[in-house]
């Protein structure tokens, strides 16, 4: 389509009006609703000075006010640069100054960690919005934005004062000055995830979110539009999140049940329950935390129809449990990164689906495999995977050398160089081997990590675990085990060493094993921060 994101909120406005397009925490809105929202939000926003082109930080979890201030700011013609919550001071200094945001709209409870870095970077406009905000208790509000200057409640100007939400009822229709904008313009500045170096911000266009909606919609083939209600669990500060869970359910008129906290489980299950939700896209972490979850059994899940998981290996185990406890639900593993928007491989959901395989590639999609030398390799030789298509970014924002080495022009398509290895076999499924730089040479030999975690996993008494290399002197690495077992259960490191040597070649199983009695770290899409176990396990030694 040729649609700018506002345009698709307002399409989906005028055809559903009165469909529930936000389910949180018991409060109902609209597609009409928040598209009015949008709108006086958009208009907020000019009158506090923000201009086409300025960068907009959103700093919020699945809330309503999410998705009101993500297209109120696009509708304004500004960008918007999503903001993990869960970010430090440190790492929320560095978004702000290397995307030039000028204003922040943040959860109150998360402005503690504002007010220490105040000062250092270029924001100008703080606002603040609480959970309760969203809330229909009192449901005059929209919601009472408070606009934050220089760290002291200040009664600000009205040219940058956000109003209460009768005031701004006063602006009939409460229609934005046009801010013209292209498929083609930024609409998204989207941190990479940072579990390899630093975070850089991927370009995203209003024609690359939308093209990977639709891109969704066309592999689900059986949605029903206006029908179905999506498990927002996920958090829509990831572009994941953002286009499963939000830009598909706007483009076929969903529901989107909004879940705050994913890693709430029992709330998750609440929620599924509650809205009957459809389509529950998730990662491995979270499918694996409900099949585990002492209340799951309690709760009834089988309205869910269709899952995908992404960010990271699913394990066949963990998918054929899902399908047990919602009684058949669909859950086929998808493949993607930040800088396609993300998704760009998925098992067909009613063709055959290969187990440990992320699938054939999206609709639209073009996928290689490329060796050393720049040429595609054989029917399954290892390479690096190379994608293309509407969905892939349009650069890294202020790092044209970066951009240089991550996207190539070849035989008229521009390509992303993905950094994951990968193969393919002769009916077009590729598998993800690993990551090129998590590789361990242990002794000569090459292993790959996720290999050795899948074997783990495997093992009954884990319940999750993640292979990782030390330094060794005579082997240059040797493959470490990190493990955080099954709650009740217990197992030594000889056991797990033994399990490993039966089902891996001795050189990748690992030499030893540390056990966890917490979680281990995970990043905001909860993904395991493999780099940062690696670092701890170094310096344990
Ligand atoms: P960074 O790019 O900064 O290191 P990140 O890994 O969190 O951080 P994302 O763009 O969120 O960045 O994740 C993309 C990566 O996730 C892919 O490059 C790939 O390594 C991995 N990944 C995603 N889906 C799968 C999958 N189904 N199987 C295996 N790996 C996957």
């Amino acid at each position: 389509s040729n649609l700018t994101l506002p345009q698709l909120l307002e399409r989906a406005a005028q055809t559903y009006p009165d469909r529930t397009a936000l389910a949180f925490l018991g409060a109902n809105t609209s597609y009409r609703e928040l598209w009015q929202d949008a709108q006086k939000f958009a208009l907020a926003l000019q009158k506090m000075g923000v201009e086409p082109g300025d960068r907009v930080s959103v700093m919020l979890p699945n809330c309503p006010q999410f998705v009101t201030a993500f297209f109120g700011t696009l509708l304004a013609g500004a960008v918007v640069v999503n903001t993990s919550p869960l970010y430090v001071a440190d790492e929320l200094e560095y978004q702000l100054k290397d995307s030039g945001s000028e204003t922040l709209i943040l959860l109150d409870t998360f402005y503690p960690r504002y007010a220490q870095i105040q000062g250092r970077v270029p924001v100008r406009r703080v606002i603040v919005t609480g959970i309760q905000d969203a809330l229909p208790f009192p449901k005059n509000l929209l919601y009472p934005i408070k606009a934050r200057r220089e760290g002291t409640w200040v009664e600000v100007p009205d040219s940058a004062r956000l109003l209460q939400y009768t005031d701004l009822l006063k602006f009939q229709p409460p229609t934005p000055a046009p801010a013209p904008r292209r498929p083609g313009d930024l609409a998204l500045l989207q941190y990479t995830g940072g579990t390899t170096g630093v975070p850089k911000g991927a370009m995203l266009s209003h024609r690359n979110l939308i093209a990977n909606a639709e891109q969704g919609r066309v592999w689900m083939t059986d949605l029903k539009d206006g029908q179905e209600v999506t498990l927002a669990a996920i958090p829509f500060f990831h572009v994941y999140g953002m286009t499963v869970a939000m830009n598909l359910s706007i483009l076929i008129g969903a529901t989107m049940a909004l879940i705050p906290n994913a890693r709430d489980i029992g709330m998750v299950l609440d929620q599924i329950e509650a809205s009957r939700a459809t389509l529950f896209p998730g990662v491995p972490t979270l499918y694996n935390a409900i099949n585990n979850h002492p209340d799951t059994p309690k709760h009834d899940l089988t309205s869910i129809r269709a899952c995908i998981s992404g960010s990271a290996p699913l394990l066949l185990e963990t998918a054929r449990k899902f399908r047990e406890i919602t009684g058949g639900a669909n859950l086929v593993e998808g493949y993607g990164l930040t800088e396609a928007s993300p998704i760009t491989h998925t098992n067909p959901i009613f063709g055959r689906q290969e187990e440990g395989s992320i699938g054939l590639p999206m609709p639209g999609v073009d996928a290689i495999v490329v060796g050393e030398d720049g040429e595609i390799v054989d029917t399954g030789e290892v390479g690096e995977l190379w994608v293309a298509g509407p969905n892939i970014m349009l650069g890294y924002w202020q790092r044209p050398e970066a951009t240089e080495k991550t996207m190539r022009e070849l035989h008229g398509l521009t390509w992303l160089l993905t950094g994951d290895m990968a193969t393919v076999d002769g009916d077009g499924y590729f598998r993800i081997v690993d990551r090129k730089k998590d590789l361990i040479i242990a002794g000569g030999h090459n292993v790959y990590p996720r290999e050795v975690d899948e074997v783990l996993n495997a093992h009954p008494a884990v319940l999750e675990a993640a292979a990782v290399g030390l330094p060794d002197e005579y082997r240059g690495e040797t493959v470490h085990a990190v493990v955080h077992l099954k709650p009740g259960a217990s197992a030594t490191e000889a056991e797990i060493i033994a399990f490993c040597r039966q089902h891996l070649s001795a050189y990748k199983a690992p030499r030893s094993v540390e056990f966890r009695n917490e979680e281990l770290p995970k990043t905001a899409a909860m993904k395991i921060l493999r780099r940062q176990l690696a670092e701890e396990a170094r310096e344990a030694r």
